[in-house]
């Protein structure tokens, strides 16, 4: 323990030198400002809205003072007050059982160790602006990479509560890399396999990544004075979480084996990388400050999310490290999603946005029906905006760079309104086009956007009959994983989790089993003729029953972007100055 005079910072000191029983050993020194202490822990990360109530995995909540333990009266699920008798330095245990393996979560074992405070770090009423000091006690042969200025004398500082809850902390016998984008010195640490090692040129193609990222912001450094990269190299997995001055991904090695699988991880460094800006640094009015016990609801999410989404295919372009035909092809498996997505026309994308909480991260069977991610659609409208302001002889980029220097570089919250006006003043008819994307669930007009560029979409159909229904065979037997809405399934009476037995007589036992069902009509006749009812014998809640399905005709599977045929003159240059991220 150390001696703490009054007035002096919080001291957080994580012990996690027992990895194999996956807890942390967590203890706050500090002196009390006030004789009733109210202890919270937050219910939620920044940057993933969704309440994950971190309390379930806090134990051995204790509090301290001299040789003396007080009683913590619990107030709510994560809120705790101790009234003290003297101002005296208090220590307060606890420990956080760290099991899951998320970029918002605590995972330790004997591996490594990786640490989203949000998860870990308790709130003590009153230091939430104060400097915390960060200690971290290792297993032998680990080191920590924490993206916080170090204490010459050992640990780290943050300059307030948020900063240190902003702060992912890796720790593990990995190697580290550094290098520097415009001088600002970057590192790359990586768990669970080193690709820096594995390939020669990934840093340069990252700096490559991050350089595009100040150039569409108009920068000539990025924002933050240092930079962490912490990739989970996993066997199967995909997530990012931005922070001020990190941000952590996880990726498949599977889909790194892929033949675009380094471009997707390029695309993910390029997006977590420019939330430094957006959502970081340009950042909703309902997250200054962030309310940690509580969602914020932020209609805007949307141009944090799609704008950066969609910005994220076209970064690696613009660093010249992918060529048209691969960015291309990834905008139309965007926009095939979307135009796949039942869902937008039961969501506006401001709904989305504002739902966040409730739907987007709490997704289930029936959630393709009656939402649309704003990820998703906020892309599609970042892309429909980008192409419109061309018209108006703008850009995204400078609408993003005006924002920046409006709210950005101060770090003043915006408004929805503050958007509108930043998008009106470069193309005025926004503000009546802008509204009506956020709050239709009407698809905007893509077609006539995508000839200013000399592209239109084309389908892609099924060859087999449409039964409306997604199947797993993950458990054994045919289960149906989705039913469409309004689709053959649906119609026939199908529910999810209902077993499929047999159809048209012919019994059904793996996935293959349906996949020539009602095509041989398709291929045989270059007409569509009218497929007959099947009957079908199911399974649900231990019961066979019989039931009888007309199948719908083939579906369209995907949409992808070709050149559009007699091409208005300039459309292949305006096309080479959008995806080249160029005004
Ligand atoms: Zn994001």
């Amino acid at each position: 323990m150390v001696e703490l005079a009054p007035g002096s910072e919080p001291q957080l000191h994580l012990d996690l030198r027992q990895p194999e029983r996956h807890l942390v050993q967590a203890r706050l020194e500090l002196v009390p400002r006030h004789r009733r202490l109210e202890l919270r822990l937050p219910a939620w990360t920044p940057g993933s809205y969704l309440i994950r109530d971190y309390v379930r995995t806090l134990e051995a909540l204790e509090v301290r003072q001299g040789g003396r333990r007080w009683a913590v009266e619990r107030r709510e699920v994560a809120c705790w007050t101790v009234d003290l008798d003297a101002l005296d330095p208090v220590t307060i245990h606890w420990r956080i059982l760290a099991t899951e393996l998320s970029v918002r979560t605590c995972h330790l074992n004997s591996d490594h160790g990786f640490l989203a405070l949000a998860g870990v770090a308790l709130l003590v009423e009153g230091e939430r602006w104060n400097r915390y000091h960060l200690n971290l006690q290792l297993p032998q042969g680990w080191q920590a990479f924490v993206p916080l200025p170090a204490d010459p004398s050992g640990g780290w500082w943050a300059e307030d509560f948020d900063q240190l809850v902003d702060t992912p902390v890796e720790v593990g016998p990995h190697p580290q890399h550094g290098f520097a984008v415009a001088g600002v010195p970057h590192r790359w640490v990586g768990w669970g396999g080193d690709l820096p090692s594995r390939d020669p040129s990934w840093l340069a193609a990252v700096e490559q990544v991050c350089l595009a990222c100040c150039r569409l912001m108009g920068a000539s450094t990025p924002p933050a004075a240092h930079y962490l990269f912490v990739l989970h190299l996993l066997e199967q997995g995909y997530g990012g979480l931005e922070h001020d001055h990190s941000c952590v991904l996880q990726y498949g090695r599977q889909a790194l084996a892929r033949p675009d699988g380094r471009r997707k991880l390029l695309q993910l460094v390029a997006h977590e990388y420019l939330h430094q800006w957006n959502v970081r640094r340009l950042r909703p009015a309902q997250l200054t400050p962030i309310p940690y016990h509580q969602p914020a609801i932020v209609p805007t999410l949307w141009f944090a999310e799609g704008i950066t989404s969609y910005l994220d295919l076209l970064l690696p372009r613009a660093a010249g490290l992918t060529t048209e035909e691969e960015v291309l092809e990834d905008l139309g498996a965007d926009l095939s999603r979307y135009l796949l997505t039942p869902g937008r026309h039961g969501q506006s994308l401001r709904q989305s946005s504002q739902e966040a909480w409730v739907k987007l991260y709490r997704q289930d069977a029936y959630s393709a029906d009656s939402q649309v991610s704003y990820y998703l659609k906020g892309a599609v409208v970042a892309l429909m905006l980008d192409l419109h302001l061309r018209r108006h002889g703008s850009w995204l980029g400078a609408v993003l760079q005006e924002l920046w220097s409006r709210f950005g570089a101060s770090r003043r919250g915006y408004g929805e309104m503050d958007l509108l006006a930043a998008f009106c003043s470069h193309a005025e008819d926004l503000s009546t086009i802008l509204p009506k994307w956020l709050e239709s669930t009407d698809d905007p007009t893509i077609d006539s956007y995508l000839a200013d560029v000399g592209l239109r979409l084309l389908p892609n159909y099924f060859t087999h009959w449409s039964f409306g229904w997604q199947v797993d065979s993950d458990r054994g037997g045919l289960r149906l994983k989705r039913v469409e809405r309004d689709g053959a399934a649906e119609q026939a009476g199908l529910e999810v989790g209902d077993e499929l037995i047999a159809i048209a007589g012919a019994r059904l036992r793996q996935p293959e089993d349906l996949h020539s069902l009602g095509t041989a009509q398709l291929q045989s006749q270059p007409q569509l003729q009218p497929i007959e009812p099947m009957e079908l014998l199911m399974c649900r809640d231990g019961r066979i029953r019989s039931l009888t399905i007309q199948p719908a005709p083939p579906q369209i599977q995907t949409w992808r972007l070709a050149p559009l045929p007699e091409a208005a003159p300039g459309s292949g240059e305006r096309r080479q100055r959008w995806l080249g991220l160029r005004p």
